[in-house]
């Protein structure tokens, strides 16, 4: 049991279909609203700015959803992504606990993002789109949807946080190589934008600003459609590949884990994870522990509160029931890591309301912590954000040599950090700083929430 199953899923057996939680859940999720009604939304409020194959995702029912033949295509050229034994970290640690690994790091734009960024695409050509507009934080979303714009001959438009854009120039030199534009936001180049810096003119940036640019931009031509990276129904969904394969995997390993384990910034590789097993275990399989890893700084699943939120800072998205800080959030300008949004994905809000999973936050320094450790045994460096998800890997593991239980443990690591090593050398330097969110600016932000009836 448990041996090494790196590569013994070969490039044929991809599986061919997402699968979509919300089949199995015991009662459907709360409708999305419209932001200037605030009555339930129909698909054709969303055509403006999606094409009508993900409008229809973002609403399904079924349980799959077959992954379109030239997706699939594109996928070969890193999936199946391999599942690692963690055998040296084990060892590291003097643990019985087997702990496992999906790596996500091994695609072109060096994360789990270009999974959903290839099939809102393929999609988006299919429509005949010819222009796609994009927020990112980081920097991973929006070179994953650069890349993918390259792929099906698309122009890409990314609006990125300032203080990403500033600190992070090499993620937008990718950008630019696989032909994509990025500008700093707020820019002079929408409504919004402008709005924010006449306020606030040396503000940081936030994604909730970013993502009215970049929406904006898209409501305003017929040719150009907006992309999210995370927090959305059909997000979620492609992200399932990584889960739906690793079901496989773990059948070729003859093992399966007790305890699943994921970062989440809007959700969307925690649930690509996680959600195939807990599927498998509300239709009666094994039941698994699920923990959702989210930093101290912005603890929206820990913290947050579950209520319709605006999805962005200029109110021109719609309202969605989430865990959410406010929409006014904007993150300390210190936290080094992408796990920034101020709202969590509906369905993983809802999982977590239905008791199905369980959430943790953590401050930076033990995670950088973690991650030193984990890639001093490993190898790979991996994303700032990912360290969150090792933490709680690794506490697990010491937990199981506590108890001397022998679990198995499988988390994803959601991306290399080789376009982070700034905040490793912060690390170093003694230079982060472990800073919860205040509670005054949290309740403050709370007290604004829109007013919705139950
Ligand atoms: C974007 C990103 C995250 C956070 O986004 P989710 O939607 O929560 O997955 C985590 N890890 C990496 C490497 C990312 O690029």
């Amino acid at each position: 049991m448990g041996g090494t199953v790196k590569y013994l899923l070969d490039e044929t057996k991809i599986p061919r279909d997402w699968y979509n939680i919300v089949a199995d859940l015991p009662q459907p999720p709360p409708p999305a609203l419209h932001p200037g009604t605030l009555q339930p939304l129909g698909p054709d409020d969303l055509a403006p700015i999606f094409p009508m194959e993900l409008i229809l995702q973002e609403v399904s029912a079924e349980r799959t959803i077959a992954i379109p033949e030239p997706v699939r295509e594109i996928y070969r050229q890193w999936r199946p992504s391999p599942l690692i034994r963690a055998r040296r970290l084990e060892a590291a640690l003097d643990t019985p606990a087997r702990i496992y690994f999906k790596y996500e790091g091994v695609s072109a734009a060096g994360s789990h993002k270009l999974n959903t960024a290839i099939a809102q695409a393929f999609y988006n050509k299919q429509a005949g789109i010819k222009r796609l507009s994009t927020e990112t934080g980081a920097g991973q979303w929006g070179s994953s949807l650069a890349y993918a714009g390259a792929m099906f001959g698309l122009e890409v438009r990314v609006f990125m946080v300032r203080a990403s854009y500033n600190q992070k120039p090499y993620r937008k030199a990718m950008m630019e190589t696989w032909g994509a534009t990025c500008v700093a936001s707020p820019s002079n180049e929408t409504a919004s934008g402008r709005a924010v810096l006449a306020e606030h003119p040396d503000t940081n940036g936030s994604l909730g600003i970013a993502i009215s640019e970049a929406v904006e931009i898209a409501a305003q031509n017929a040719d150009t459609n907006y992309a999210l990276g995370s927090v959305l129904n059909h997000v979620l969904l492609h992200q399932t590949i990584i889960g739906q394969e690793a079901i496989l995997q773990f059948e070729l390993a003859d093992d399966y884990p007790d305890i699943v384990i994921g970062c989440t910034g809007g959700g969307s590789n925690f649930a690509g994870l996680v959600f195939p097993f807990l599927g498998a275990q509300l239709r009666g399989g094994r039941k698994v522990r699920a923990i959702a890893c989210e930093p101290a700084a912005c603890p929206t699943l820990t913290r947050g509160q579950f209520a319709y939120d605006f999805g962005d800072t200029g109110h021109l998205t719609p309202l969605v029931k989430m865990h959410t800080l406010g929409s006014a959030f904007i993150p300390p300008g210190f936290h080094a890591g992408g796990l920034r949004y101020h709202g969590m994905a509906p369905l993983v809000s809802l999982v977590q309301e239905l008791g199905l999973i369980e959430s943790r936050a953590f401050n930076q320094t033990p995670c950088f912590e973690a991650g030193v450790q984990f890639a001093r045994s490993e190898g790979i460096v991996p994303a700032p954000e990912a360290n969150h998800a090792i933490r709680a890997v690794i506490d697990e593991a010491l937990r199981c040599k506590a108890e001397g239980t022998a679990r198995t443990i499988a988390f994803n690591l959601s991306g290399h950090g080789h376009f982070d090593m700034q905040a490793y050398l912060d690390y170093f330097a003694g230079k982060l700083e472990d800073r919860g969110y205040d509670d005054a600016a949290l309740q403050a932000a709370l007290a604004d929430l829109p007013k919705v009836a139950a």
